[in-house]
C-alpha cells in the first residue's frame, strides 16, 4: 500500500489510500479544479480514484465530495448521518458506513472507528491490506479508549496535532470557537496526539504523519517538540502534512 495527501487542515482535506487493486480518496475538502490540481502533483488524475470515503460532513472535509462523485461517477461510502441528501443532492451511488462493519473496495479493508467529534456521525477509518495496516485519524476532540484499541496496531498513522494550547489561547479565536476547538468533542490539541503515541504499538509503527495542523493556532515545530518524548526511542519517519501540499507518497 502506499498513502498520500493532496492537502491536510481547515481549509481542505482529501488522503489517497492506494492499495494494490486501486485507489480510494478519504474526504474531498477542495473544488473540481483545485482537486484536479493537487492529483495532477502526485501524478493522478480524478479517472484515478475508485471511491470516496468521508468522514464527517465539515466543509473542509466535503466541500467537493457531491461534485466530483456525479463529474466521475465515483460511488461514496459515509455513515447515514453524514449523507445529507439535501445538501449534497444526487451521488453516483451512496454506500451506507456501519460502525460495527468493516468492509472492502477493491481488496481493500476498511474498518470504520467511532471518533468523538461535533459531527452528525463521525467515524475515522483504518485501512488494511494483508499485513500491512494504515490509520487516518483526525478531527476528535479526545482520545477515546475505543480509539486508542483500534489504532494501537499500526505501520503507519496519519495523525492530528491540530492545536498548541498556548496558541489558541493566545490567539485570534473567538471564545466560542476557542472553547469548541479546545473541547471535548473538538480537535486533537499536541499534548493529546503525544498521549495517544504512548498507548500505541511504536515498535510496529515505521511511519507518523502529523495532519490537520491549525495555521493560526499551531506550528509544526510545536507540534514535533511536544511528540518528542513518547517517541524518544523511536526509529521510523515522521512527514508533517500541510494546508498548501498534503504530503508526498508513503510506500507502507
Ligand atoms: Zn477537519
Ligand atoms: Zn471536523
Amino acid at each position: 500500500m502506499r498513502v498520500a495527501s493532496i492537502g491536510s487542515g481547515s481549509k481542505g482535506n482529501g488522503t489517497i489510500v492506494e492499495a494494490s487493486e486501486g485507489r480510494v480518496l478519504v474526504d474531498l475538502g477542495f473544488g473540481l479544479k483545485e482537486t484536479a490540481r493537487r492529483l495532477a502533483k502526485l501524478d493522478l488524475t480524478p479517472l484515478d480514484i475508485d471511491a470516496l470515503i468521508v468522514t464527517h460532513e465539515h466543509a473542509d472535509h466535503i466541500l467537493g465530495v457531491a461534485q466530483f462523485s456525479r463529474k466521475f461517477k465515483v460511488p461514496v461510502y459515509m455513515t447515514p448521518g453524514t449523507f445529507d441528501h439535501k445538501r449534497l443532492g444526487a451521488l453516483e451511488a451512496v454506500h451506507p458506513v456501519n460502525y460495527e462493519q468493516r468492509f472492502k473496495i477493491r481488496g481493500l479493508t476498511v474498518e470504520p472507528v467511532v471518533v468523538p467529534h461535533d459531527a452528525r456521525e463521525p467515524c475515522q477509518y483504518v485501512f488494511s491490506e494483508g499485513p500491512c495496516r494504515l490509520g487516518v485519524l483526525t478531527d476528535l476532540g479526545h482520545v477515546s479508549a475505543h480509539v486508542a484499541k483500534c489504532y494501537k496496531e499500526c505501520d503507519l498513522l496519519l495523525l492530528e496535532c491540530n492545536y498548541d494550547p498556548g496558541m489558541l489561547s493566545r490567539g485570534p479565536y473567538p471564545a466560542a470557537l476557542k472553547q469548541r476547538v479546545s473541547g471535548n468533542l473538538g480537535h486533537l490539541s499536541n499534548d493529546q496526539a503525544a498521549g495517544l503515541l504512548t498507548q500505541l504499538n511504536l515498535t510496529r509503527l515505521r511511519h507518523l504523519v502529523v495532519s490537520h495542523i491549525s495555521q493560526k493556532n499551531n506550528h509544526p515545530d510545536l507540534a514535533k517538540a511536544a511528540l518528542s518524548d513518547p517517541l524518544k526511542n523511536w526509529s521510523g519517519t515522521l512527514t508533517i502534512s500541510s494546508q498548501n501540499d498534503g504530503f508526498d507518497w508513503i510506500q507502507v
